[in-house]
């Protein structure tokens, strides 16, 4: 029978590329934690759109924000000033610690900024020659989906068929300090990383490496980039990921949540030295830095301080994971996180696991097929957790 949800299933598969296999739900609510189908049936969200919602769905302080700067101006372009951008620099560069941002609209376009950056300062500040500028990448990286972060990547399905690649590019094994130092010459400008890989299947890398990797990188003059885009404002228990080692990358890279899943924003930020290298007519976009995505971008980030998003992040998902670790079960491999930002391994595909939690509620994406993600808006309550819980030992039992 034609339901509404299978209706506009066959609508999308239809008139849409294939690049995408989602669930089959549709969604056409949501409102914190909680998102509902056409027919009234509710579930759970267990992704938060990939980080981006970590303040929750529709967080009223933030819509409240788009609605008024929606009352008064949207988009200037940058031929002109507008009233909304000067207020979200200094909050971020204050929030980061950095002199200088760079807005842009969605996480892979801030990678290509930050790309951008690191060679004209591989060129202009370290002096390498001409076109010969490096970049390190570490091997499962997901930065996008932009010929320059498929380039990075080692996937050889983000790659096939759209070749050539970047030039210039070296992959290194996640979480390898000696072969990291290997792959450095005079000529690289440049190692990026995730603190935490999430579309790889959240792998943390092995204690003080990101410590190392980045004293190496100091002593070698290479610009150390942290793409937070995912793991970044307070998913993993910190406002940044790389706090777990108690570093100040020269780069930050920042998407997703930062526009609190309501409008999309991404950016750059870095010292002076770095990001000072872009003059008028080097880089830019018509909508990086408009005014309803500052508005918006501004509530996103009050919200993340002032709920302390982070500290609830660290303490819900430290219970998370304590209560996944009692499922005993053989598929299970590894139940790993840190926050709320948590794979369960299994030794089997994760899909059907993923299709019977929807079953029972909760939704949930299955990453680089065996590991299951548990990433739900850092606002979820413990009775939530509790919630969830129950119907995943029913699952994985
Ligand atoms: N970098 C990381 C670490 C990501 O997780 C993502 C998206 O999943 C991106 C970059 C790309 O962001 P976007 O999809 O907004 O281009």
């Amino acid at each position: 029978t034609q339901t509404k949800t299978t209706q506009i299933i066959e609508q999308t598969e239809k008139f849409g590329a294939n690049n995408y296999h989602p669930l089959p739900i549709v969604i056409s609510k949501a409102e914190g934690v909680w998102v509902e189908d056409p027919e009234g049936n509710r579930f759970m969200d267990m992704l938060s759109a990939y980080s981006a919602v970590n303040q929750g769905h529709r967080h009223p302080k933030i819509i409240q924000a788009l609605k008024d700067q929606a009352d008064k101006v949207t988009l200037t372009s940058r031929a002109f000033h507008n009233d909304q951008l000067g207020p979200w620099y200094e909050k971020i560069c204050k929030l980061t610690n950095k002199q200088m941002a760079l807005p842009m609209n969605t996480g892979a376009e801030a990678v290509e900024t930050a790309l951008k950056a690191a060679r004209r300062w591989g060129y202009d500040v370290k002096g390498i020659p001409d076109n010969q500028a490096e970049i390190i990448a570490c091997t499962g990286n997901f930065h996008g989906r932009t010929m320059g972060a498929v380039s990075l990547s080692s996937d050889p399905d983000y790659k096939r068929g759209f070749g050539p690649m970047l030039p210039g590019i070296k992959l290194v094994p996640f979480g390898d300090l000696e072969a990291l130092k290997a792959a450095i010459t005079p000529n690289t400008a440049a190692f990026i990383i995730e603190p935490i890989q999430g579309e790889a299947g959240i792998n943390i890398p092995p204690a003080g490496f990101i410590k190392a990797a980045y004293d190496v990188c100091k002593d070698n003059k290479v610009l150390f980039i942290a793409d937070e885009i995912q793991a970044g404002l307070g998913r993993t228990g910190k406002l940044f990921a790389y706090e777990w080692e108690g570093i100040n990358p020269d780069m930050l890279i920042l998407g997703k949540a930062l526009g609190g899943g309501v409008f999309p924003i991404s950016c750059v930020v870095a010292n002076s030295d770095i990001l000072g290298v872009f003059n008028p007519g080097s880089h830019g976009s018509t909508f990086g830095g408009n005014p309803l995505a500052c508005a918006v971008s501004i509530a996103a980030l009050d919200v993340i301080i002032e709920e302390k998003l982070a500290e609830r992040s660290l303490e819900l998902g430290t219970y998370f994971i304590e209560k996944l670790k009692t499922i005993e079960n053989p598929v299970i491999k590894e139940v790993r996180g840190r926050g709320l930002f948590i794979g369960v391994e299994l030794n089997k595909a994760a899909r059907p696991y993923c299709e019977q939690l929807k079953e029972e509620g909760l939704l949930c994406k299955e990453t680089h097929d065996t590991v299951i993600r548990f990433a739900p808006p850092l606002i979820i309550t413990k009775e939530e957790i509790d919630w969830a819980f129950e119907r995943i030992q029913k699952v994985l039992s």
